[in-house]
């Protein structure tokens, strides 16, 4: 009797590997548009026809492939990604299976140009069905560009089975959102039949989703930001009331790479609990980054599901971070409800003089002093103001924004600079990072560097929107040389520079002249925050509901506020403490970070 096992024909088993691989036009798009991150590029252009039924294209300035590797590229388990199996724990690349251009050209017509920067021809090959029908050098630029045509030509039944135009092209769309989303800094093109569907520059984050939902997005995003040993999070959430009904923007990128997850999924909605109507679903853009050897990718078959060792730690992590950027959040509400038409430049400054305000204030109050007694001719004041003083010292955390408002006055007028001297608040200084002062309820834990940065944001912005700082002039005028682009940059906002001490004027094209610079800052800062401030206008978003001035006072504050790790003096520390107090918002940074947070003494004795 005759064996009758056989290994099947390669191209059998390439029809058969792509009906995993390629479901459907939109699965060619994805192989190929993660291919073309996988070769490093930093312009990728799909051109699509038909919904991709006709043609699907992917164009990339990657590192190409020399004649051999395109040849090879279409063999199955063909890949330059991995080479043992340990690989497999550590991936940096979207694909590692070597199977996509192996199922693609199985089931399509293929049409591959390929060259590399350091050969002077390139290489185009064509295939139809697994073979190839012909192979040539040719003339073209250093990448990539992979046509697919006819898609399951040579499958009648899967070609039947794709749905219409629009539910294809939607699934297209999805897959281009989610690699555009996971790489901002890579332009993008898509074009659909000749039209301009996308046209993305390189971006950072917010600016790419800006640029795929539209402007009005950017006002709808709450940033979201944690560090641990195990996962970094970064990224947005969108506002509660943005919540809707179908699960429509819901992103989870680990490690550049898009993946669903119904656990991840439950611990966002598990933050927004209360916030939003059941039924409705949070948007979210979250960027996760782990260890790759702590995740496993490989469970699925397309790769978007992924299994992580700590998962429930993330799961905590990710809640605790979101509730936590939800609750900062929250100030705005109670802001835009006092708000008034002036806000967009924040706090209301215009050209005009700031209103003292008209309280009467009793320099020897100290609030940090518990047994420091408001004095009797004060009643009326403190009958009106205790529950924000309580509030200041007790429920920072929970409720900043009553700070802000009820107390706004009072923090103002009595935390003047000139009673510094006069109020000793029994400050000390952890880690060169935090100082710590006890207060009426239990303790205040001040993050000095970001304390800093909210005084000289405040400070900055009246300088630049209500009066003009004083400017100390420099002995030896100080060059700095920028680019052409960046010197046109400075100039649009050199008045409001000029507002904060710094004076200048331009050179030529490449140079500007230092004259004069604010009287707290050394000459040695000088540079470095014109860096920042040039790398933060141009990380803008344009559209933003916050004034350029903005931008330049945070900016500006970012880079002279002292550093975490510079030793404070009793002095410097009581001082800052004092001028945080004095500001609009002293319980967040710039940045919306919290600054401050509170210990109960009664939390202190759960713990004894
Ligand atoms: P995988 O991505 O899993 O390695 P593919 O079948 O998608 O498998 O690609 C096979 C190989 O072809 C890749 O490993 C890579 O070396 C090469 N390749 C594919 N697309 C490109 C591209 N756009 N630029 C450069 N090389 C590419
Ligand atoms: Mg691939």
């Amino acid at each position: 009797m005759t064996d009758i096992i056989q290994l099947l024909p390669d191209h059998v088993a390439n029809q058969i590997a792509a009906g995993e691989v390629v479901q459907r036009p939109a699965s060619v798009v994805k192989e190929l548009l993660e291919n073309a991150i996988d070769a490093n590029a930093s312009e990728i252009t799909l051109v699509i026809k038909d919904a991709g039924k006709t043609l699907i294209q992917v164009t990339d300035n990657g590192i190409g492939m020399s004649t051999t590797d395109a040849r090879l590229s279409f063999e199955r388990h063909a890949t330059s990604k991995i080479k043992a199996a340990e690989d497999l724990f550590n991936l940096n690349t979207k694909g590692f299976r070597g199977e996509a251009l192996a199922s693609i050209a199985a089931i399509a017509h293929v049409d591959l140009k390929t060259k590399r920067e350091q050969d002077e021809i390139g290489t185009k090959i064509e295939i139809e069905g697994s073979t190839v029908v012909s192979q040539e050098a040719t003339v073209v630029p250093t990448g990539t560009t992979i046509a697919v045509k006819n898609l399951f030509y040579n499958i009648p039944a899967r070609r039947n089975f794709l749905k219409s135009n629009p539910v294809e092209t939607r699934h297209i769309i999805d897959e281009f959102h989610r690699v555009a989303l996971a790489h901002p800094s890579v332009a993008f093109k898509m074009l659909h039949n000749g039209d301009a569907v996308f046209t993305l520059p390189s971006q950072n984050y917010r600016q790419r989703i800006v640029g795929i939902f539209g402007n009005k997005a950017n006002e709808k995003l709450v940033p979201v930001e944690e560090f641990t040993e195990i996962v970094k999070v970064s990224g947005f959430v969108l506002k509660p009331e943005f919540a809707r009904k179908s699960r429509g923007e819901q992103f989870f990128f680990v490690n550049n790479r898009f993946i669903k997850s119904g656990y991840l999924n439950h611990a966002v909605s598990a933050a927004f609990e209360g916030l939003i109507k059941e039924g409705l679903h949070p948007g979210y853009f979250l960027y996760l980054e782990v260890n790759p050897q702590s995740i496993d990718i490989n469970i699925h078959p397309t790769k978007t599901e992924i299994k992580f060792d700590d998962e429930h730690a993330i799961y905590a992590m990710l809640r605790a971070t979101i509730k936590h950027s939800l609750g900062q959040f929250s100030i705005a509400p109670v802001l835009d409800f006092n708000k008034d038409s002036g806000f967009d430049t924040p706090y209301a400054y215009s050209k005009k003089n700031p209103i003292a305000p008209k309280i009467e204030v009793d320099p020897s109050f100290n609030p940090f002093k518990p047994d420091t007694v408001v004095k009797q001719k004060h009643t009326s004041l403190k009958k009106e103001h205790t529950p924000a003083w309580e509030s200041l010292y007790t429920g920072l955390e929970s409720k900043p924004a009553n700070i802000t408002f009820e107390s706004e006055e009072v923090t103002g007028a009595l935390f003047d600079e000139t009673q510094v001297t006069k109020t000793s608040l029994a400050t000390f200084q952890i880690q060169n990072k935090y100082i710590i002062s006890p207060i009426k309820s239990g303790m205040m834990v001040i993050h000095q560097h970001r304390a800093h940065q909210r005084v000289l944001y405040e400070e900055l912005l009246k300088n630049i929107t209500v009066k003009e700082a004083v400017s100390q002039q420099l002995l030896f005028p100080l060059v700095l040389q920028f680019s052409q682009p960046d010197i046109k940059l400075l100039l649009k906002v050199q008045e409001q520079l000029e507002h904060t001490g710094f004076l200048f004027s331009t050179q030529n094209d490449s140079e500007i002249e230092i004259t004069g610079v604010p009287i707290s800052i050394q000459e040695s800062q000088v540079s470095p925050i014109f860096e920042q401030l040039l790398s933060d206008i141009k990380e803008d978003v344009p559209d933003t509901s916050f004034s350029q001035n903005d931008i330049l006072a945070q900016s500006m504050a970012q880079s002279m506020a002292v550093k975490t790790g510079t030793v404070l003096t009793t002095e410097e520390q009581e001082h800052l403490v004092n001028q945080l107090f004095a500001c609009k918002e002293p319980s967040v940074s710039p940045k919306n970070k919290p600054v401050l947070m509170t210990m109960e003494a009664s939390d202190f004795d759960k713990k004894f």
